[in-house]
């Protein structure tokens, strides 16, 4: 049955997923979700002898119903391929009670690689499938983690460009060295001499200039976004949730049918509902775990039912997860409102005028699938130094704000069912944070002596996307004002 989607802003007539993905964001400001989540059509046992891509397929034809099997098996072969260092894509470790979901496999070694790495080829076969023959350019302004994702999903791939800006001096030196190492003649990465906000201003503005765009749409070119909101992010993410299933089930870990409950690290939302869709189409899951960090916003929301973002910004040792606005959590407002999309504006621009809103008790009740909690800097620490110290095993400091939720949540509940949590990073990205959890004495060592030190103590090889930062030469050196930014692509176009 073919799945379309709805703006959660407005009832205007509902789109194909190709469509969607190709428009990121609806012209309302509203996120793009399916009319109906649907059901797995293949029974578990039949998920349990298929590999990773496999998997993807079975799940994605479902919800991407104007992809022929040929462009989506297409796009998964070149997604997920020799880029990620393991070809289980997505492997299970058991430790301390709990099932890790490493999503870190991929070339930046954090768990946007799962989504990114396949967005390119979703976009172009879109692109096509709409008779769009234009190239398409992937404009981003980064803090830091998305613009390296991105660059590495899209290098390379036929009929795109990226560019990314980042902010010069506002970046750590080993995001930068990720970035400016960067292959690919498609690929242009430029820093700013101003902060991410100017950067961010800056690509909008590049966005909505109407001239700039006729006249890239004469020389054959036209941006895009990939952006987290992108339908064509959220849908593989709900893959490795299945895949998870089917993989414990296939290893005898758990029963057919057996409920496992599952804790994801959650900054933006958009992890966490791709578990809830995953438990939708009728993967048998228990409750979904939202972890927070100081940055609890998400733990109040599910507690009160107020969501404020009125409160002081936290920096901390999670920072993928340091967040006010976590904007994928739209899509469930609209679901737990009634697909209401009247009613969801509402609430979203109270969000945006006064920083807040409240949901009503009916939509909270909605709410029963969800536990919410949140870990402090310090409990994360210790959590990490407790599973080395117990297993050997050393997580990063996103995991270890799940594993530390996860614990609270036992503790709370006394709840046995199977867990999995979903494993973000790989502990070589946030390599001082987690060596200086697990002993204090290792403060005094430089970045590329901790990497060595943590390959030594987790018996793990040191991945290739750090050992590259060592070697690798700088390919982009281009730096530029804030107000060159337009001039710095045309060049890059020719136009
Ligand atoms: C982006 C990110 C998260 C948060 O995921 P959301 O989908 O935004 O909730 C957690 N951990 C890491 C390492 C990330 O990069």
């Amino acid at each position: 049955m073919e799945v379309l989607y709805y703006s959660t802003r407005s009832e205007a007539k509902p789109i194909k997923a190709s469509e969607a993905i190709l428009k990121g964001l609806s012209d309302d400001g509203g996120l793009f979700v399916p009319d109906h989540v649907p059901a797995l059509d293949k029974s578990l046992k039949e998920l349990a002898g298929m590999t990773y891509q496999e998997v993807a397929y079975e799940v994605m034809k479902l919800f991407l119903t104007d992809f022929t099997e040929e462009e989506l098996k297409n796009c998964i072969a070149k997604a997920y391929d020799s880029k990620f260092d393991t070809d289980v894509i997505a492997p299970i470790a058991l430790a301390e009670n709990a099932y890790f979901l490493e999503l870190f496999h991929g070339p930046t070694i954090a768990f946007k690689d799962m989504a990114l790495s396949i967005l390119p080829h979703l976009l172009i076969t879109s692109a096509r499938k709409n008779q769009i023959k234009n190239e398409i350019v992937i404009l981003t302004a980064t803090s830091g983690d998305t613009g390296k994702a991105a660059l590495a999903g899209f290098a390379n791939v036929e009929g795109t460009r990226i560019i990314v800006f980042y902010p010069k001096n506002g970046v750590s030196p080993i995001q930068e060295k990720q970035m400016v190492t960067q292959k690919g003649a498609n690929t242009l990465v430029v820093g700013i001499h101003g902060n991410f906000d100017d950067a961010q201003t800056g690509v909008k503005k590049i966005f909505s200039d109407k001239e700039l765009a006729k006249e890239m749409d004469q020389k054959g070119f036209q941006f895009s976004s990939a952006n987290s909101i992108n339908v064509g992010r959220l849908v593989p993410q709900i893959c490795y949730y299945v895949y998870s299933y089917a993989k414990l089930l296939s290893e005898g870990r758990i029963a057919e049918g057996e409920k496992i409950n599952v804790v994801v690290p959650t900054g933006n939302f958009g992890n966490i509902l791709a578990a809830f869709y995953a438990k939708n189409m009728g993967l048998p899951i228990g409750k979904l775990i939202c972890a927070s960090n100081e940055n609890k916003v998400l733990f109040d929301f599910f507690r009160t039912g107020v969501y404020d973002r009125n409160r002081e910004f936290m920096l901390t040792s999670s920072p993928s997860m340091d967040i006010l606005i976590s904007s994928n959590l739209e899509r469930l407002i609209y679901r737990i409102a009634g697909n209401d999309a009247k009613k969801n504006q509402e609430l979203m621009a109270a969000l945006s005028g006064q920083g807040k809103y409240v949901i009503t008790d009916e939509m909270k009740a909605e709410l029963s699938d969800f536990y919410g909690n949140y870990a402090s800097e310090q409990e994360t620490a210790a959590i990490i130094k407790k599973i080395y110290e117990d297993c050997g095993y050393v997580i990063d400091t996103h995991t270890a704000v799940a594993a530390a939720v996860y614990e609270k949540y036992q503790a709370e509940t006394k709840d046995a069912t199977k867990t999995v949590i979903a494993s973000t990073a790989s502990p070589f990205k946030f390599t001082r944070s987690v060596m200086n959890a697990i002993d204090g004495k290792y403060d005094a060592m430089t970045d590329f002596e901790l990497v060595d030190e943590l390959s030594r103590l987790a018996n793990v090889k040191v991945p290739n996307a750090i050992e590259e930062i060592r070697t690798a030469p700088v390919v982009h050196d281009k730096q530029c004002d804030v107000d060159e930014m337009k001039k710095v692509v045309c060049e890059f176009l020719g136009i």
